[in-house]
C-alpha cells in the first residue's frame, strides 16, 4: 500500500508505525490503517523492522523524522525505555512500553496492553472480581496482564512459567504493585500448578505455545480439573482458535481468544496519541479481514 492510496491530501501525512523483530506477522498496519482512512484522518501506519542492535538508533530516527507514535512488539518492549524521555506509570508499573508519543520532540511511553485485555474480557461479559486467576507465562504479556488482573480485583493469581524464577520475580513485581490479593509462582506443569488450576476462574495463556506456526502446542494437555465456570483465555490470535481454546470449547468452557485484546490496546492507543479511542468495530474487522486473508 502507498502513502497517497491512504492519504489523497499529501503534505502533512502523520506517520505511525510499530517496530518488531519479527514484525511482518503484524497485522497492526491493516487495522489503523483502515480506521484512518473510515474517519479520514491524515495519518499513515507502517511496520518496521528493527533489530535489537538498530533498537536506539531507530528510536532516534523515530525522533529527528517527526514520526508522531509508535507500537513497541516483541522483542523491544523492555529495552525501548532505556532510550525514552519520559515513562508514563502504566508502563513502569509493568516493565513494559507498549506505546510512544512524540509530544513536540519528547518520547513518552505507556503500555496499553492490559487495558486491551481487561476491556476485550469486559467486552465478552467477564466478571473478574471473586474470580481466581491462573496465568501461564511470566514474560511480557503475563507482566501486563498479572497487574491489571490484580488491579481489577481478582480473588488470587498464581503465575506458573517454565522458568520458576521468572514467575517468582513477577510474583512479587504483583505483591508490591497491589499488595491486597494473594500472588502465587509455581513451575509450569508442577503439582502447585495443578491445585491451583483446580479452583480456576480465569485461565489466562500467556506463552506462544499453539501459536503458528507452531500450532499443535498447547500449555496445558488436560482441562478435565478445571471447574465448570471457568473462563480460558489465548492471548495467541493466530490461529484464531488454537489448540488450547478447541479442548476448552470441547469441554464447555467459555472460551477467549487474543484478537480482542490486540483490537482494544491499539484502539487505546489512539487515546495517547489523538486524544480519543480508535474505532473498534473497524479495526476489529480489519484486523479479522487480514488475518483470515493469511490463512
Ligand atoms: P515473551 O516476553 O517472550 O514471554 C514468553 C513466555 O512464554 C515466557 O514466560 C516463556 O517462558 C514462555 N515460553 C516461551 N516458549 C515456551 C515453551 N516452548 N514452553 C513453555 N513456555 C514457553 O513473550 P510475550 O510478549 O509475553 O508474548 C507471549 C504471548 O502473548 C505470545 O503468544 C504473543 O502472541 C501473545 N501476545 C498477545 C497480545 C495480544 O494483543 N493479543 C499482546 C502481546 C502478546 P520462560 O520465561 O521460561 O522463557
Amino acid at each position: 500500500m502507498f502513502v497517497s492510496e491512504v492519504n489523497p491530501q499529501g503534505g502533512h501525512t502523520r506517520i505511525l508505525g510499530v517496530i518488531g523483530h519479527p514484525v511482518s506477522h503484524s497485522v497492526s498496519p491493516q487495522m489503523h490503517n483502515a480506521a484512518f482512512r473510515e474517519q479520514k484522518m491524515n495519518c499513515f501506519y507502517a511496520a518496521f523492522a528493527v533489530h535489537p542492535a538498530d533498537l536506539g538508533q531507530a528510536i532516534a530516527g523515530m525522533r529527528a523524522l517527526g514520526i508522531a507514535g509508535l507500537n513497541v512488539t516483541i522483542p523491544h518492549k523492555e529495552a525501548v525505555m532505556d532510550h525514552l524521555d519520559e515513562v508514563a506509570p502504566s508502563a513502569r508499573q509493568v516493565g513494559a512500553v507498549n506505546t510512544i508519543v512524540n509530544r513536540k520532540g519528547k518520547l513518552i511511553g505507556y503500555n496499553t496492553d492490559g487495558w486491551g485485555f481487561i476491556s476485550s474480557l469486559e467486552e465478552q461479559g467477564v466478571r473478574l472480581v471473586g474470580r481466581r486467576a491462573v496465568i501461564l507465562g511470566a514474560g511480557g504479556a503475563a507482566r501486563a496482564i498479572a497487574v491489571h488482573l490484580a488491579l481489577a480485583g481478582v480473588a488470587g493469581i498464581t503465575i506458573t512459567n517454565r522458568t520458576p524464577e521468572r514467575a517468582e520475580e513477577l510474583a512479587a513485581l504483583v505483591r508490591e504493585t497491589v499488595p491486597e490479593v494473594a500472588v502465587e509462582a509455581c513451575g509450569a506443569g508442577t503439582i502447585q500448578e495443578r491445585q491451583a488450576l483446580l479452583g480456576a476462574g480465569l485461565v489466562v495463556n500467556c506463552t506462544p505455545l499453539g501459536m503458528h506456526p507452531e500450532v499443535h502446542g498447547t500449555p496445558l494437555s488436560d482441562l478435565a480439573l478445571l471447574p465448570g465456570d471457568c473462563v480460558i483465555y489465548d492471548t495467541i490470535y493466530t490461529p484464531a482458535e488454537t489448540r488450547l481454546m478447541a479442548m476448552a470449547q470441547q469441554r464447555g468452557l467459555q472460551v477467549i481468544g487474543g484478537l480482542g485484546m490486540l483490537v482494544h490496546q491499539g484502539a487505546c492507543a489512539w487515546e495517547y496519541w489523538f486524544g480519543r479511542r480508535g474505532p473498534i468495530d473497524i479495526m476489529h474487522q480489519a484486523a479479522t479481514d487480514a488475518l483470515e486473508g493469511r490463512e
